[in-house]
């Protein structure tokens, strides 16, 4: 979600903010722009859609000799995606861009349309320019900068040109930017893969820090006074936007889950590195989480409480966070995001921690907010996910929960001496399997593209896993759907079945096959047409569309189920013609309330 790049120095500067929009494309946006300075001329380009289109006008009206700029990819929050809201802002002597959302700039536009200012833009990043127009009449940069802080209610990550001053300032609340350090030249950035190309070096900023860039030097200033911090070095690779021959970005993570997942099975057949996963300590844990995230949770959450005894909550962080929360001596709160940046996991995380109250991240960005602050952070190490729906990310969540339950309950004595490490280690052949099947899904997603809507059902395990398949489906395909416990769809919602509606009944627990069928009869008798999604041991179902996977322990069955979905929800979508890798109006990595 929104991407930030800043650049002095002596390379083209057009070059460096635009292949650092390239590769910030991943996070989500709708609109971009780059304003760029001579020192005496500045421009302000900006394109609504992808960044391509902003490169064709930046060729067109390039300051070549530029030495500074910054630039902006948008996710709106406040006013429509159109030329006028997208960034930089420009009012007066200020031109900024800004990532958050200011939550009083409809207070503070008010008084500034009184003190005479006029607005362009439907955006609250232009108050704060406006803002900080104002403050500069009276004062130098950083006291301005200071004051407008002092009045900004919100989040913010900010790169701001000050007409006849030639330095770059940042600064930072509540969402991501970091200052990248080269060889006389300096960056801001988002996230790192921005600048990788340039520098692997970087500074992290903290609330009221005021980063003050130019060519030669990065001075950090804090409460007026000039501070060291330490520069981070990273080992990101950057962002691979190849596809390896795939149509698409979901298609090739997909395909990349086998490899990712041994990858992990390898790490932790290693017992030291198993034991790090070990939660047997705990009573309780509460899990917290947004989207798919939120759905390797509830996996997670039948898992520990069926084989390991604890009791498990899981929450959308977005509620979390305003909630009273009732801990225990020994609870603990599991946080899970691929980025490591989604705003209110990091604000559920903050107020753990307030409440004194331990935290664990399962996280997929190692450089991130997340993987920084939590007390103890599993990487998923899934590699950058482009595509904004995630599958590979997603998977390896829930192999983590799945394997901290495994040696949770080997700890606690709670396993048979079948159940042992090797159902993870057969795990990715097995997935191979299921990927191989590429055109059955086909088949299925044939049967379900032209459909307004459809239902996924299941019970327990299986329930979280209609979560997940669900959300994919809508997600990629806009095909609304809805997933529901199965046993509940009587108590109202079966109103809405109607002739020929697709139900997709997973069926991956035994001991929950019969009432799941009996359920998914009831709606057949209503006239909707039944697809299932089972097991090999469990498929004695005639007259059915199928999707059948390998039968494999409890501990790994729903990471052959869920790939499974994801393929079928990415038929549909190609076959509804989908903008697949970035659906409309998502972002990849939230980074707003
Ligand atoms: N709130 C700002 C806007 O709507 C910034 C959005 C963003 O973070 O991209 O323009």
């Amino acid at each position: 979600m929104c991407g930030i790049i800043g650049y002095v120095g002596n390379r083209k500067t057009t070059d460096v903010l635009l292949n650092g929009l390239y590769a910030l494309e991943y996070r989500g946006y709708d609109s971009a722009g780059v304003a760029i300075s001579n020192g005496k001329v500045e421009k302000i380009i900006k394109s609504v859609g992808r960044v391509n289109e902003l490169e064709k006008k930046v060729d067109k009206d390039n300051l070549s000799d530029s030495i500074f700029g910054i630039a902006h990819t948008r996710w709106a929050t406040n006013g429509e995606a159109n030329i006028n809201n997208a960034h930089p802002h420009k009012v007066g002597k200020v031109t900024l861009v800004h990532n958050g959302i200011i939550e009083n700039a409809d207070l503070l536009k008010e008084q500034l349309i009184k003190d005479g200012y006029k607005f362009t833009s439907d955006t609250d990043s232009e108050v704060a320019a406006a803002l900080l127009d104002q403050a500069l009449q009276t004062t130098d940069v950083l006291e301005s900068i200071e004051r407008v802080t002092e009045k900004l209610k919100g989040s913010y990550a900010f790169g701001i040109m000050i007409e006849g001053d030639n330095n770059l300032y940042a600064l930072r609340k509540d969402s991501p930017l970091l200052i990248g350090i080269g060889d006389n030249e300096n960056f801001l950035a988002s996230d790192i893969t921005a600048i990788i190309k340039y520098t692997n070096k970087y500074i992290l900023l903290d609330v009221k820090d005021i980063a003050v860039l130019n060519k030669n030097s990065v001075v950090i200033y804090h409460d007026g006074k000039e501070i060291q911090k330490p520069v981070q070095l990273s080992d990101s690779k950057g962002v691979d936007n190849t596809k390896n021959g795939y149509a698409h970005h979901m298609l090739k993570e997909i395909m990349e889950e086998p490899i990712v997942l041994s990858r992990l099975i390898e790490k932790y057949a290693n017992a030291e590195d198993l034991a790090k996963l070990d939660l047997h300590d705990y009573e309780e844990l509460d899990i917290v989480a947004c989207g798919s995230a939120m759905y390797a949770g509830l996996v997670g959450q039948n898992l520990f409480e069926e084989y390991a005894n604890i009791k498990v909550n899981v929450y959308p962080a977005s509620e979390y966070r305003y909630k009273k929360k009732i801990y225990n001596q020994k609870s603990l709160v599991i946080l899970i995001s691929q980025s490591g940046e989604t705003a209110d996991t990091i604000a559920a995380m903050r107020e753990a921690h307030e409440l004194g109250i331990e935290t664990l991240g399962i996280v997929n960005n190692p450089d991130s907010t997340i993987a920084r602050e939590c007390d103890r952070k599993i990487l998923t190490n899934a590699g950058v996910e482009i595509a904004v729906a995630t599958t590979k990310a997603y998977i390896l969540q829930v192999c983590v929960l799945s394997l901290m339950t495994y040696i949770t309950a080997k700890n606690k004595k709670l396993l048979s001496d079948n159940q042992d490490y090797s159902c993870f280690e057969k795990l990715p052949a097995l997935l191979k399997e299921v990927l191989d099947h590429e055109e059955e899904y086909e088949s299925i997603a044939e049967k379900l593209y032209k459909k307004e809507s459809c239902f996924y059902i299941g019970r327990g395990i299986d329930y979280a896993l209609c979560m997940e398949g669900s959300l994919k489906l809508k997600e990629v395909s806009y095909l609304h759907s809805e997933a529901y416990q199965a046993g509940e769809l009587k108590h109202g919602t079966i109103s809405l079945i109607e002739e020929d509606m697709p139900v997709l009944c997973i069926i991956s627990d035994k001991n929950l096959k019969d009432k799941s069928i009996s359920n998914l009869k009831e709606t057949e008798a209503r006239g909707a047409r039944g697809i299932i999604i089972t097991t090999k041991d469990l498929d004695d179902f005639e007259g059915y569309d199928k999707i059948i996977v390998p039968t494999t322990s409890m501990f790994t069955q729903s990471m052959l189920i869920v790939p499974a979905l994801q393929l079928l929800s990415y038929y549909v979508a190609l076959k509804r013609g989908c903008d697949i890798d970035k659906p409309r109006n998502l972002a990849k990595s939230v980074t707003v309330e």
